[in-house]
């Protein structure tokens, strides 16, 4: 399993739900993208290799994933802008409401979509509206347009109930939007099943596809006739090769196509899916919370979990494959962890996250990331000079 990925020399990665590693199969399907479609086969590939619907086939790629029948997933472009298309297609789907639902805590991305889209059209069209995550059941009534929720928080790591909440906001005549950044290859998801609307979601994070890869795009088949997205763009056109001067939307999930599709990210995107093959996501998610399990243990046998505050529930329900921990050093210690080989992540003010990303981790590193963790504490490591400055705009 392992040797699917490229792995540094002694390092441990506990960063997989920020940046996944490399799959080997990415490298060489880059390099004969690079090399044979594009250096050899030039403009024919659009056709040859039918880069034109990649977008598409690697859509219907990522839909087995997200328990999703083909024709509703497309690769494309950033969460950010896909967000702005399907908030701006629920919102006409319910005229009449304007409030965009999120919660407090939400990835700042998202909720800037809808400031952008409110400040475009105005707070009659569109106004958001914010709650804390346990006062969103209580929230969601008649006035609410859309429901707009991150399944796993960035922050916390807490899974909320997409089933639910989507039963929720139709109960009350509102549609769901869903990001998916913490969920897509890391635990098994039914947005068929659970009947959600529109979600979103990246692959670079636990698909591994590289860093900005396209993100995905699913609209829900029973708003194919109706839905509209306001970037009216040439690949998203009914026949793009027509050249027509005025816009008509391609039919189904094609019409949330904008510009020309980045290839060589696309083909990334493919090569990384197949790391997936053969594994089934609810183990993959059992691994990864065995994993996290065996992590949080660790840090009470070496002493250490007093010093910490845990934020992630340990409910094997409520959360991903990440686990949280607040610390007032936090900054400190994640530079101390990185020195020593051991890769996690720092969000402000004050957290430490971990990921667990059984396709490419094992349980004998995660035993040695705890044993590094308890060092750098029992000894205060994180005090040190090196540790306690700032560097780099990125955490
Ligand atoms: C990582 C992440 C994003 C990033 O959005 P991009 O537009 O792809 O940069 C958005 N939402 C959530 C919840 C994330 O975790």
């Amino acid at each position: 399993m392992t040797s699917q990925f490229f792995k540094p020399n002694g390092m441990i990665y506990l960063d997989g739900n920020s940046l996944g590693m490399l799959p080997n199969a990415v490298a060489e399907r880059v390099n004969n993208v690079v090399q044979q479609q594009w250096g050899n086969d030039l403009i024919n590939s659009w056709n040859q290799h039918d880069w034109i619907n990649l977008p598409l086939t690697v859509g219907d790629k990522i839909a087995r994933l997200l328990g999703a029948a083909p024709g509703q997933v497309v690769c494309c472009d950033s969460i950010s802008l896909n967000l702005f298309k399907v908030l701006s297609a629920a919102l006409q789907l319910r005229e009449g409401r304007n409030t965009v639902l999120s919660t407090a805590d939400n990835f700042p991305t998202d909720l800037y979509m809808v400031q952008g889209l409110q400040q475009l059209v105005g707070e009659q069209q569109c106004q958001l509206k914010l709650v804390a995550e346990q006062q969103l059941v209580d929230a969601i009534d008649e006035t609410t347009a859309v429901v707009l929720v991150t399944e796993v928080n960035f922050r916390s790591g807490q899974r909320l109930d997409l089933a639910t909440l989507s039963q929720l906001a139709h109960q009350h005549g509102a549609l769901i939007i869903a990001d998916l950044a913490h969920s897509a290859g890391a635990m098994a998801i039914e947005l068929d099943h659970w009947q959600v609307d529109f979600a979103v979601g990246c692959t670079y994070k636990y698909l591994n596809a590289g860093p900005g890869a396209p993100g995905f795009v699913y609209v829900a088949k029973r708003h194919h006739d109706q839905f509209r997205q306001p970037l009216y763009g040439w690949m998203g056109h009914a026949n793009a090769f027509e050249f027509a001067a005025e816009y008509r939307p391609a039919a189904g999930i094609r019409a949330l196509l904008t510009g020309t599709p980045s290839i060589i990210a696309l083909a990334a995107v493919d090569a990384a899916l197949t790391a997936f093959d053969g594994h089934d996501l609810a183990q993959l998610h059992q691994q990864a919370l065995d994993l996290a399990d065996q992590f949080d243990n660790a840090l009470q046998q070496h002493d250490i979990a007093g010093q910490f505050q845990r934020l992630t529930p340990l409910t094997r329900q409520q959360r991903g494959c990440q686990l949280s921990y607040a610390h007032p050093q936090a900054y400190a210690i994640c530079q101390a962890l990185i020195a020593a080989g051991v890769i996690a992540d720092f969000r402000a003010p004050n957290y430490l996250r971990f990921g667990f990303t059984p396709l490419y981790l094992s349980a004998v590193e995660v035993e040695q990331a705890a044993q590094k963790l308890a060092e750098i504490i029992h000894h205060k490591r994180y005090l040190a000079a090196e540790f306690q400055q700032r560097r780099g705009t990125v955490t």
